[in-house]
């Protein structure tokens, strides 16, 4: 499959919001730190947009059109704002509509249907967004953190660390971007609309709970409150984190769970995902049907097939007897290769005999698509690494 590789600065002229430099935040921040993100109204209920805006000597219903335009046109450009008078267009999108993340390289495959962009924020740590257009849907992968803590071992992004929870609107605006860009017609397939949005980029979302959890009523409120994308189509993909289950569970909202397995015995998932040595896989799966049980929704169960590692025939009787019965699906990944890891995907017999046995327990079954591995773009290839120069593909 070819790269192909656009440049961005060619693709989109320069912002035309005038740099977030001048932008001190609004409201108050705490002295001291590395200082967290500018405000922007995607970190806001509508009410309180209404008072930032109604602070500014304007009358609050400009927050509903600033919103509009963010939410359902997804610009943050003052000159695309023609409803608004323009004297006001510039005070108002600077101090609500601060651009937070500035592209720094964009990577495409599967004839354009595939977008990785990979992102700076205001203070230089680097994220990733994943588009990927199917015939009946349009996907977005958003990352909820810079880096991330869980350091699973197959996984490029837990390599470097966590550098930073992301804020609501920093995760918001890379769906908005996405939106921006199939509404553009810059996706081969015509224009579009983003529906779904899957928490599977770089980080542990409900290692930054708040933050995501405004997302998730960000992107599924209504115009102008949010963008209007079904709760049903929005996933939310964890370690397994047990509280932050419970509490999500707790939301009663209707996003999928998906539960990163990848073992069904203690001592292998110790080592592939360490916070098992925190909770064990008993106490994520007890969660998981807690969650299945108070929103009705099934739950998806990851597993990372990984030659010679968690592959084995007996670990898929293992994992179907586990979830034998339940409200839940497994959703097999051949393992992406990542830097630095000797692991590999699995044979393609030991693949099929896994799924033949899971689906003798009577457990649903699916195998996900690799989008993106040419771009290091599919999971747990995120890596942020732009050191690798935009004119050199060769050689992935
Ligand atoms: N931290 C969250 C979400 C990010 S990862 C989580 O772990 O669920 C999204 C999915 O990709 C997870 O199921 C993760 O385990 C999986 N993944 C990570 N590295 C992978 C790799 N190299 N190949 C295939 N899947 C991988």
């Amino acid at each position: 499959m070819p790269l192909v590789l656009a440049s961005l600065s060619a693709a989109n002229p320069a912002p035309a919001n005038p740099a977030p430099a001048n932008l001190a935040p609004a409201s108050p921040r705490p002295a001291g730190g590395r200082g967290r993100p500018p405000r922007h109204l995607a970190d806001l209920p509508l009410a309180e947009r209404r008072a930032v805006v109604a602070g500014l000597g304007q009358p609050p219903f400009r927050a509903s059109q600033l919103s509009r335009h963010f939410f359902g046109r997804y610009t943050d450009r003052p000159e695309e704002m023609s409803d608004l008078p323009l004297a006001a267009r510039d005070p108002l999108t600077q101090v609500l509509l601060p651009r937070l993340l500035t592209p720094e390289r964009e990577l495409a495959c599967d004839g354009g249907t595939t977008r990785k962009t990979l992102w700076r924020t205001f203070d230089g740590a680097l994220v990733e967004s994943v588009l990927m257009r199917y015939p009946d849907r349009v996907t977005m992968c958003v990352s909820s953190q810079a880096g991330c803590g869980m350091a699973c071992p197959f996984c490029a992004t837990g390599q470097a660390g966590l550098t930073r929870n992301l804020s609501t609107a920093e995760i918001v605006a890379q769906v908005v971007a996405g939106a921006r860009m199939l509404a553009d017609g810059q996706i081969p397939g015509g224009t579009g609309r983003v529906s779904n949005v899957v928490f599977m980029g770089m980080g542990e979302p409900l290692a930054n709970y708040a933050s995501v959890l405004a997302a998730v009523r960000r992107l599924t409120e209504p115009v102008p409150e949010g963008m209007g994308i079904s709760q049903r189509s929005v996933t939310v993909s964890t370690v397994g984190l047990v509280p932050a289950i419970a509490r999500l569970a707790a939301e009663r909202l209707s996003v999928t769970l998906a539960v990163s397995l990848h073992a069904p015995d203690d001592e292998l998932r110790d080592t592939l995902v360490p916070v098992n040595r925190r909770w064990k896989v008993a106490e994520v799966l007890d969660a998981a049907w807690g969650y299945a049980a108070t929103t009705g929704r099934r739950v998806s169960i990851e597993y990372a097939l990984i030659r010679d590692i968690n592959d084995h025939a007996w670990r898929a009787d293992e994992l179907g007897s586990l979830l034998a019965g339940r409200l839940a699906h497994v959703n097999l990944i051949p393992l992406n290769p990542t830097p630095g890891s000797k692991w590999t995907a699995s044979r393609p017999a030991a693949q099929r005999e896994f799924v033949r046995r899971l689906e003798a327990h009577g457990v649903p079954v699916t195998v996900r698509d690799t989008r993106g591995r040419e771009i290091d773009g599919a999971c747990g290839q995120l890596a942020a690494s732009a050191s690798v120069p935009v004119s050199s593909p060769a050689g992935r």
